[in-house]
């Protein structure tokens, strides 16, 4: 599989705190201009799961029935979990889920996508690259 590194420096990089243990998740976000929406999360890790249907059809409007319609799709994780419209990424200190998602209709526009360390980015062709977060 691809591997993505980012540098720790990037204005992209930063922290995602546990609110279970205050562990400092260190990962990569995806710009507010990105086209990284929708996208979610593993019910078991913290991989993300995006592809390009599913932004066409969210482009010009989000809302309950195309959420209801993604959910539907939407595969297992490499993981053996499944990804799903409410899951977040995990802490990877005590494996607590770090709430992301507030409003799983709104989140379908959210264009900032958090990839924890080590976490992969899927489609439906499965993993499509894991990210590391290097020096
Ligand atoms: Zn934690
Ligand atoms: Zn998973």
């Amino acid at each position: 599989m691809e591997i993505v590194e980012y540098e720790r420096s990037l204005q992209w990089v930063g922290h995602l705190v546990c609110p279970n243990c205050q562990h400092q998740n260190i990962g990569w976000r995806s710009s507010g201009m990105s086209e990284a929406f929708p996208h979610f999360f593993c019910s078991a890790c913290s991989n993300v799961f995006h592809r390009q249907s599913d932004h066409d059809l969210v482009y010009y409007e989000a809302t309950p029935a195309l959420l209801a319609q993604i959910a539907a799709t939407l595969p297992a994780c490499p993981c053996g979990g499944h990804f799903t419209p409410t899951a977040g990424p995990k802490c990877g200190n005590c494996h607590a889920e770090i709430p992301l998602v507030r409003d799983p209709v709104q989140h379908l526009h959210n264009p900032n996508m958090v990839v924890l360390d080590g976490a992969c980015v899927c489609n439906d062709e499965g993993a499509r690259y894991q990210v590391r977060i290097v020096d």
